[in-house]
């Protein structure tokens, strides 16, 4: 099993392509929404929005 990984980004909106190798997918883009968070439904990978980041941010 792979330990899950974590990624701290400075934005609640994001696109995921699962980096290289193996979990490798098309590109997808995720909306953390207020949860600060969102896992991608495809390499499981989990996004945080970084500590004092906004989230949103598109007033
Ligand atoms: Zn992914």
């Amino acid at each position: 099993m792979q330990a899950i990984e974590t990624i701290e980004v400075e934005k609640s909106k994001i696109a995921c392509d699962g980096g290289k190798g193996a979990l490798g997918h098309p590109r997808v883009f995720l909306n953390m929404g207020d949860k600060g968070q969102v896992e991608c439904p495809y390499c499981g990978r989990v996004y945080v929005l970084k500590p004092g980041a906004k989230p949103g941010g598109d007033h």
